[in-house]
């Protein structure tokens, strides 16, 4: 995606985005007053759900088109940039009409190409003058599938659409957990490694799923380096048709921005580098030593295949874990990153004994 251009609403001096806004367009007045207010505190960008995406049927599913109408009020009172949803064609459509500058595909409809490449060929369509000046975001699919969400960027990319943004709003897990849909960060990370030009914003409302994870979700993020935020804003939260646990309004929004840090680059650049310096040699080791143990391990499947010894031996790799669990924990290291850890290694060493073992074949 080497041609990326900036998408049109980025800040200047290097100052995250923020696009803020209720989850659902719910009312003229509800639109109007929370633009106002959010515009008061600065916002630049409006974003508001015109088509809702249920998981069931039964709530409430968006004004749907006229609610557009809304939207494009808010622009021209506010002057703020507006973003909206789009989930088919017609609704590419009907917000284009209504002079929406961005629009942003959902995490379920993302999940299904079928939908984006309806979506990318509508965009192809579009006037060239169009769609140049269209920003289109993709959110992250709801299962946690980094070649899916990269497959959503590339239809849209090959659309002709060079403005553009990934959106991060976690992944949808079975079960209870602190998080609605746990971030995963190491999804994004390695998506800003393979497409370092594509500019990445968190949604820590949709990650959150309650207010007070919000202020932290932001400031994790920013620490990541995400490019900017889309925050769920509302001038009366608990009154909100949708996600109602997960809305801040205007002013905690306003608050929740400027306790943010500053972005700063060029302090400690000197200590950074010899730091730096030092994780480099470091990995070196670490590399090293794993190669030297995955030679021992390969010895070891050698005898074990003279022998006609299984592979797994029962008892032991409980044993290394416990022992090393608790050696870990004696330097300081998280049980938890030393299990992942060693479970990787010894799947290595075991995928590397069963090829010796199928040597014998
Ligand atoms: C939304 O932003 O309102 C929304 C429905 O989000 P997601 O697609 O992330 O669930
Ligand atoms: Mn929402």
């Amino acid at each position: 995606m080497k041609d990326l251009k900036a998408i049109t609403f980025q800040p200047q001096d290097n100052a995250p985005t923020i696009i803020a806004g209720p989850c659902s367009a719910e009312s003229r007045t509800q639109v109007l007053t929370t633009a106002m207010q959010l515009h008061d505190a600065g916002i630049k960008i409006f974003r508001a759900g015109v088509w809702k995406p249920r998981t069931k049927p039964g709530g409430f599913e968006g004004i749907g088109s006229p609610a557009l109408e809304w939207l494009a009020e808010a622009k021209e009172r506010t002057g703020m940039r507006t973003a909206t949803e789009v989930a088919t064609r017609e609704h590419v459509h009907d917000a284009i009409s209504a002079d929406i500058d961005i629009l942003w595909i959902g995490a379920r409809t993302s999940a299904n190409p079928f939908a984006v490449q309806e979506i990318a060929d509508t965009l192809a369509g579009l006037s060239d003058d169009v769609r140049d000046n269209l920003c289109v975001l993709v959110k992250n699919p709801v299962n946690p599938d980094l070649e899916l969400w990269i497959g959503a960027l590339e239809r849209i990319y090959n659309a002709g659409i060079s403005r553009m943004a990934a959106i991060h709003r976690g992944y949808s897990a079975y079960g209870e957990h602190l998080y609605r849909n746990p971030p995963l960060w190491r999804i994004p990370i390695e998506l800003h490694r393979r497409i370092p030009e594509l500019p990445i914003l968190c949604d820590p409302s949709h990650i959150g799923g309650k207010r007070e994870f919000i202020a932290p979700l932001c400031h994790q993020a920013l620490e990541m380096n995400f490019d900017g935020l889309m925050i769920e804003c509302h001038c009366e939260p608990e009154k909100a048709l949708s996600d109602a646990a997960q809305q801040i309004t205007p002013s905690e929004l306003e608050r929740l921005l400027r306790s943010l840090p500053a972005r700063q680059h060029a302090c400690g650049q000197e200590l950074l580098l010899s730091l730096r310096e030092q994780v480099d040699s470091l990995d070196s080791e670490l590399l090293e030593l794993l190669a030297q143990r995955m030679d021992v391990t390969d010895r070891i499947g050698r005898l074990k295949r003279k022998n006609a010894m299984t592979i797994v031996q029962p008892g032991r790799y409980d044993e290394l874990m416990h022992l090393r669990v608790e050696e870990g924990e004696s330097l300081g290291l998280n049980s938890d990153f030393v299990k992942a850890l060693l479970a990787v290694v010894h799947e290595e060493s075991v995928r590397r004994q069963l090829s010796i073992a199928g040597d014998r074949k």
